[in-house]
């Protein structure tokens, strides 16, 4: 049942239920699951647990309701949805904020108010290209009428994270259901409550019962049902390298779903000498200290030309001095939260000790923070060698290692060497070696004097491991679209 709750001087009724058809329903067996604010390391509230049997009965409100009604709504309709879906995101955007920030530990005023501006933009932005989906004519036999359609996969299965929990759920559904695809989703284990309460704004928007379906369950049972399903078309999952792997292979082994893998990362940030060395300190810090480091694309390998390298250090350990503030996630001024569960903080915590074990020095940071909670000092690791342990496995924490490096031949030999391929970033005042950089690194996104202020209008794609397909910008709407070639015969006789 639904419960009251309040953070903030902010009371509201958080739903806890598994939401099907448009109707918050208990799970099957009715098994519960905590979550946790990482901040404190209470329990907030308990919500369903959904198994296998939960999973059928979504997917299959799901297809009823693309066979009966979606499938025959046409574009403008859809994009109307959504663009109301966008309006309530943005009416409903503190309290929504709020919640974000009590379940994930996301700094309220800093960091989860910024993910719901990006939330309603992306809902515009597919309401306004739900309209625009055309196929092709082929003029070449006079004799025939050759064309093209593109049509939605139908059930379309999504798996998201926990980092960014309403933000990836939006990048999922919004292009999902613009391309005219019916979703269910399941929400990460972590943070649950977000999504279930922006379940509230599809049933407000007048979205038809089935088209949004949101399930909270574990990834070894949801999930693996999801990926395994018959009767889901397509699947799209953002996570780790090694689920995504697992997903791949119950694809291929029940009915080689189409997938769209948005996997790890462990990008480069690359510092040449000759760059404005204040903006590249500024930005490396937000590319790798924003979200506390936990970003699929944080930039948490720093390849410093030699030259600079001190000084290049310098400044970004003032930087961290004076911008990371942590403390309470509703405080105005509280830029750094928690990491999202004691787990992954004693990971991280095990990542410092064996870079130290492999000679690293740590420049700042290296500790917990606080009596409560899960929070970790944003941390610099100098003397990092390439091929060390954290130069190479993603650490997903507030942890970015320095490298030195002396030619532009060894940095990008450097930002290659790793198995990801998801972001890279570098800072130079040579415009040809800036372009010449973005074209030598190996990965799906390349900023050129900023980091991680990704633009949503331009395709997000993971190169070599980091990932399969790719989401956002027009081409976003692809992965949710099948093609059909259909031919007319106008008058060839046999
Ligand atoms: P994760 O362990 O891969 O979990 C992601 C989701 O997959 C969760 O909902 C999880 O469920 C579910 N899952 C777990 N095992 C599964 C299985 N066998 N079958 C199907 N689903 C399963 O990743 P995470 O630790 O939550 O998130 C961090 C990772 O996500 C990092 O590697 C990060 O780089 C990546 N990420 C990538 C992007 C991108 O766009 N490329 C964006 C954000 C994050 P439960 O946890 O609920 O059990
Ligand atoms: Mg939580």
């Amino acid at each position: 049942m639904p419960v009251e709750l309040e953070v903030n001087q902010v009371t509201w009724i958080q739903p806890t239920q598994l939401f099907i058809n448009n109707e918050f329903k208990d799970a099957v067996k009715k098994n519960t699951l905590e979550t946790i604010d990482p901040s404190t390391g209470k329990v907030i509230a308990n919500v369903q647990l959904a198994t296998a049997e939960d999973v059928d009965i979504a997917v299959c409100c799901s297809r009823k309701a693309f066979n009966k009604v979606w499938k025959n709504t046409c574009g403008s309709d859809r994009g109307k949805l959504l663009i109301k879906l966008s309006e309530l995101t943005e009416k409903y955007g503190e309290l929504l904020a709020t919640i974000e920030a009590m379940d994930s530990g996301k700094p309220m005023y800093t960091n989860a108010l910024g993910d719901i501006e990006e939330c309603a933009s992306i809902y515009r932005y597919y309401g306004g290209i739900a309209d625009k989906i055309e196929g092709k004519v082929s003029m070449d036999d006079p004799l025939a009428l050759s064309y093209t359609r593109r049509e939605p996969f139908g059930v379309v299965g999504a798996i998201i994270p926990w980092n960014y929990p309403l933000a990836t759920a939006s990048w999922k559904i919004a292009p999902a259901l613009a391309a005219g695809n019916c979703i269910v989703l399941k929400v990460a284990e972590n943070t649950p409550l977000s999504m279930l309460y922006f379940a509230n704004l599809v049933v407000e928007a007048g979205f038809p019962p089935g088209v949004i379906n949101i399930i909270t369950g574990t990834g070894q049972e949801v999930g693996a049902k999801l990926s395994s399903h018959m009767d889901v078309d397509k699947l799209t999952f953002t996570g780790s390298t090694a689920v995504g792997q697992k997903i791949l292979q119950a694809a291929a082994g029940s009915n080689l779903k189409d997938c769209t893998l948005e996997l790890g990362g462990k990008s480069p940030l690359i510092v040449f000498e000759d760059c404005d060395l204040d903006q590249a300190a500024k930005w490396a810090y937000e590319g790798i200290m924003y979200n506390m480091g936990q970003i699929c694309c944080g930039t948490s390998r720093l390849l410093v030309h030699e030259s600079v390298h001190d000084k290049f250090v310098e400044f970004l350990l003032d930087v961290i001095a004076r911008k990371s503030v942590a403390g309470d996630v509703f405080d105005k001024n509280t830029t750094h939260g928690p990491q999202i569960s004691s787990a992954h903080l004693q990971k991280i915590k095990g990542y410092v000790e064996c870079a130290k074990n492999e000679g690293a020095i740590v420049a700042c940071g290296g500790a917990q923070w606080g009596e409560n909670g899960y929070y970790f000092l944003p941390t610099i690791l100098l003397n990092v060698k390439p091929g060390d342990t954290v130069d190479q496995e993603e650490i997903f924490g507030p942890v970015a290692s320095v490298t030195k490096f002396k030619t532009y031949e060894e940095a990008i030999s450097i930002a290659n060497n790793t198995k990801y391929g998801l972001g890279g970033a570098v800072f130079t005042n040579d415009i040809a070696k800036g372009h010449k950089a973005a074209n030598d690194i190996v990965t799906g996104y390349v900023w050129i004097n900023s980091s991680n202020d990704q633009d949503y209008h331009l395709p997000f794609t993971g190169h070599k491991m980091s990932g399969i397909g790719s989401e956002l910008g027009t081409t976003g709407i692809e992965g949710y679209l099948k093609l059909k070639s259909v031919q007319v015969n106008l008058g060839k006789r046999i």
